[in-house]
């Protein structure tokens, strides 16, 4: 490899641990005159930069009659294939040269090597004695650009190529595997948006750093400006959801607002026994109907949350277990079958998971991070945070609360085990407890509250055995509020009352504990609204995560 001249030498060690600039600006942008590029070059010297990077003979020229640090001159140009390759003949080289460039880089992909690159590399160097740079996006190519004389490695191209275009951010990881490889020193270059990420370049064994656009195009800063401020002024914006809640025997669905008003809904039969495929029908025409009568109102949905009885893999939208309630429910693609009669995003959950993110957004859990949610009705159920996350376990089986066995041996419950809370607590239980002549729970505890002794002793009973059930809740999550609703909670202060001095005898450390017993405010619609809640935390994420459902 012939030796670079002393001068050349100079230039490269004034590189070392800095930064340069890249001044371009494409056709038919404001900016795009030599005059206009050498000014932007300039104040970017001013600023520290000890190199520039331009295109074209035209901003090679201004530039150097502008600033005294090294230019790396390039020749975009456009190729038979349709696209543009970075100095492409050694002519384009030489008019860069003449032009006062101090340094030439061209591309050296896979594409640049098929369309002679490397020997391109290999004549610059020889014939002008002058620092070529490696403009790549794969360890490969840096190792055949370095084999053929480069000076140093760009990853310029990286996430520009077909086989990097998946790459969509700055790699820092591909600038450490570089720089920890090759002898030949590595510049990190593309997408570098902040000074964070290039002193991250640096620290993982960058030679230098070239940054374009972050730096150098005020129309791309001001599209970045807007577009983040956009996604705040849409996430503030009046939202929209078509909730469902999916129950064995009703189907409650509504429009629900983002800070969870109920702006229409209604309430129809479950199909509970007619087979998946009527299920998944039931709830295209439910969803469509909501959809329609939210459009009416002014209140069009922009998204679909469905909770529904069964254990659910939300990130799927899938059933993946349903009991007996529901027949042929396991395995139901609510989702994808949803989402494609819709063209809308559809979020699934569990109903009684729903209930817990419905009280974390719009009811008691707002500023809670560890919360028990119990529903208490026909069966018992329910959610739980912890650490300010919905808890789901980790094949979404988990917070089947009511099959905690409360009583080795006990009674038959509907899961096939027997002894579990839910045999003790649901409404069912309660009816049970005060005999003859109660028929429904809801009877049982009007009559408690109308002073009868005999219903108000099946709730001191009733309470008794949920305080079994909670205490091995409470001794292994150790929660900062639990929330009671379902039926049976539903304005039930004896209940909590109850419930309070119970769990002061059965949960170790109670005195010490400052959890929180109370009843939901918002138990009536809890399932639509959590229905509604999943669908606009699903959007909160997309928002955060800057993408679009599509
Ligand atoms: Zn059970």
């Amino acid at each position: 490899m012939k030796a670079l001249n002393a001068t050349t030498s100079g230039i490269i060690e004034s590189w070392r641990g800095n930064l340069i600039v890249s001044c371009q600006a494409p056709e038919g942008t404001a900016l795009r005159t030599p005059g206009t590029l050498a000014r932007i070059a300039k104040a970017a010297v001013d600023g520290g930069a000890v190199g520039v990077r331009a295109n074209g003979p035209e901003d090679v020229a201004a530039i150097r009659a502008a600033v005294d640090v090294p230019i790396i001159g390039i020749a975009k140009r456009l190729q038979a294939d349709g696209k543009i390759l970075i100095t492409p003949s050694f002519e384009s080289a030489r008019d860069l040269v003449e032009a006062g460039a101090d340094a030439i880089a061209l591309d050296c992909t896979e594409r640049g090597q098929r369309l002679g690159a490397l020997g391109r590399l290999t004549r610059i160097r020889a014939e002008f004695g002058l620092p070529v740079l490696a403009d790549i996006a794969t360890i490969e190519e840096a190792r055949a650009a370095q084999a053929a004389g480069a000076d140093f490695i760009l990853t310029t191209l990286r996430g520009y190529t077909p086989e990097t275009k998946h790459i969509q951010d700055f790699d820092v990881q591909f600038v450490r595997e570089l720089a920890n490889e090759l002898k030949t020193p590595v510049i990190a270059e593309g997408r570098i948006g902040t000074p964070q990420q290039a002193a991250a370049a640096i620290e993982a064994g960058a030679f230098a750093v070239i940054v374009g656009t972050a730096i150098t195009r005020p129309d791309a800063i001001a599209r970045s400006f807007v577009s983040e401020m956009g996604n705040v002024a849409r996430a503030n914006g009046p939202v929209y959801i078509a909730a469902v809640d999916l129950g064995g025997t009703n189907t409650k669905h509504a429009v629900v607002s983002q800070d969870g008003s109920l702006l229409w809904q209604s309430t129809c039969p479950t199909p509970a026994m007619d087979g998946r495929d009527a299920l998944l029908r039931h709830l295209g025409a439910v969803v469509a109907s909501c959809v329609r009568s939210g459009g009416e109102l002014g209140f069009t949905p922009e998204a679909v949350g469905i909770a529904t009885a069964g254990w659910v893999d939300p990130d799927a939208g899938r059933v993946v277990y349903a009991t007996g309630n529901l027949p042929g429910w396991t395995g139901a693609p609510i989702r994808t079958e949803l989402e494609r009669g819709l063209c809308l995003p559809v979020s699934v959950e569990n109903d009684a998971n729903a209930m817990a993110v419905a009280e974390k957004r719009f009811g008691l859990g707002q500023a809670v991070n560890d919360m028990i949610c119990l529903t208490l009705g026909t069966g018992v159920g329910g959610g739980c945070y912890i650490n300010g996350r919905l808890s789901r376990g980790s094949y979404f089986l988990g917070n089947a609360f009511g099959h905690v066995a409360i009583e080795p041996g006990g009674l038959p419950c509907t899961c096939g085990q027997s002894g579990c809370l839910e045999a003790y607590a649901n409404a069912a239980a309660l009816v049970r407890y005060a005999g003859s002549p109660f028929n429904t729970a809801q009877q049982v505890t009007n009559a408690a509250f109308a002073g009868n002794p005999q219903a108000r002793e099946a709730l001191r009973t009733y309470a008794g055995y949920l305080a079994r059930g909670l205490a091995i809740l409470l001794h292994i999550l150790d929660p900062e509020l639990v929330v009671l609703s379902g039926g049976i909670a539903e304005n039930n202060t004896a209940l909590l009352q109850d419930l309070e001095d119970d769990l002061g005898r059965v949960v170790i450390g109670w005195e010490q504990r400052f959890t929180r017993l109370a009843l939901s405010k918002i138990a009536r619609y809890g399932g639509v609204l959590g229905a509604a809640a999943i669908a606009l935390d699903d959007r909160d994420r997309r928002i955060r995560a800057g993408t679009e459902w599509t």
